[in-house]
């Protein structure tokens, strides 16, 4: 059968557990498999015991499975599962929700809604250098996330009042590299002049035109950058000078959050935001014609050396967060 192309063939293709293994296998370890305790001797593979659908190591003689230092150690839910909840994931615009992987899969909702957090871990790509250099944009712009207090759950607007401050809103800022068409996005404490400012020093390379809007926040970003700003209130856009971009870039990530996922806990929300980004830098252009199957194997190639547990999930490690968030 030819690899999948649509979330039914997928689906399909994936219900044998030998295929699943091998999907893993290929994009994990590139050179084979390799032992995780003692890696090996790299000359000699390691057996693949059959019926067990494990290798042993030749030289420190333990057994492995696939799963071993992925986002689905230790986890009893099948990969036959696995794979086409990733594969959800990465194709539904506005996100998959707990209550969707539960029906299409049939696994419990509380057991997807774990699934998904972890597959949301492999979506996080780690940020390689930079964005931007001379004569390149960078749009740089925030936007606060978190309902009414009003309309929420007063505990739920405690925890983002923990986080965002008094407003109970978190601030998000953004990145968007015109040329690579790639955003960045990450929770920040505030938005004081000396935060705001700081990560665009961290993430945009010297002498770039870096775009915002008129916040205060940026006024001494010109000794290091050509900075443009978008004066909202005379015009919206003056020619290329504009952040509608990152604008996009919110409008995509609230409509997840608010559409989707309904009730994101503020404890969370960092791995939306980063699933967001996956779907946003990873979409389909003119000159980049990605699809789902692209996306799929991209994706199933980050599993490696991510862990989450369940303790850490439900906010047991954050001092913060005393209550079980609620599955949705
Ligand atoms: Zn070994």
């Amino acid at each position: 059968m030819e690899s999948p192309k649509t979330l039914q063939q997928a689906i399909q293709y994936f219900s044998d557990e030998q295929i699943c293994i091998d999907a893993v296998a290929a994009m994990r370890w590139l050179d084979g498999p390799r032992c995780p305790d003692c890696q090996g001797d790299a000359a000699k593979s390691p057996y693949y015991l059959k019926t067990q659908k494990r290798w042993k190591c030749r030289s420190c003689r333990r057994q492995f499975s696939v799963k071993v230092n992925t986002i689905f150690e230790d986890s009893p839910i099948p990969l036959q599962k696995w794979l086409p909840a990733l594969w959800l994931l990465i194709s539904c615009k506005n996100g998959v929700s707990s209550w969707e992987i539960h029906r299409t899969l049939g696994v419990s909702q509380k057991s997807a809604w774990f699934m998904l957090h972890r597959l949301r871990l492999a979506l996080k790509t780690g940020n390689v250098g930079k964005l931007g250099g001379p004569d390149t944009e960078v749009e740089t712009d925030e936007t606060f996330i978190g309902g009414r207090k009003k309309n929420m759950h007063k505990e739920r607007a405690l925890r983002y009042e923990q986080k965002g401050g008094p407003s109970g809103k978190i601030v998000v800022q953004g990145f968007l590299d015109r040329d690579l068409r790639q955003v960045r996005a990450k929770i920040v404490p505030n938005v004081k002049r000396e935060t705001l400012q700081a990560e665009v020093l961290k993430e945009v390379k010297y002498g770039s035109k870096v775009y915002t809007d008129d916040a205060v926040a940026y006024n001494e970003l010109r000794s290091r950058f050509v900075h443009e700003v978008v004066n909202k209130t005379v015009s919206y856009v003056d020619g290329r000078v504009h952040v509608n971009g990152m604008e996009n870039f919110w409008s995509l990530l609230k409509r997840g959050l608010s559409g989707t996922y309904i009730a994101v806990e503020p404890f969370h929300l960092e791995r939306y935001i980063d699933e967001q980004i996956f779907r946003y830098n990873n979409r389909a252009t003119k000159d980049n014609p990605l699809n789902d199957s692209d996306r799929f194997m991209l994706a199933l190639s980050q599993v490696s050396n991510k862990r989450i547990t369940y303790k850490e999930l439900t906010g047991k490690t954050d001092a913060a967060v005393s209550t079980t968030p609620e599955p949705f």
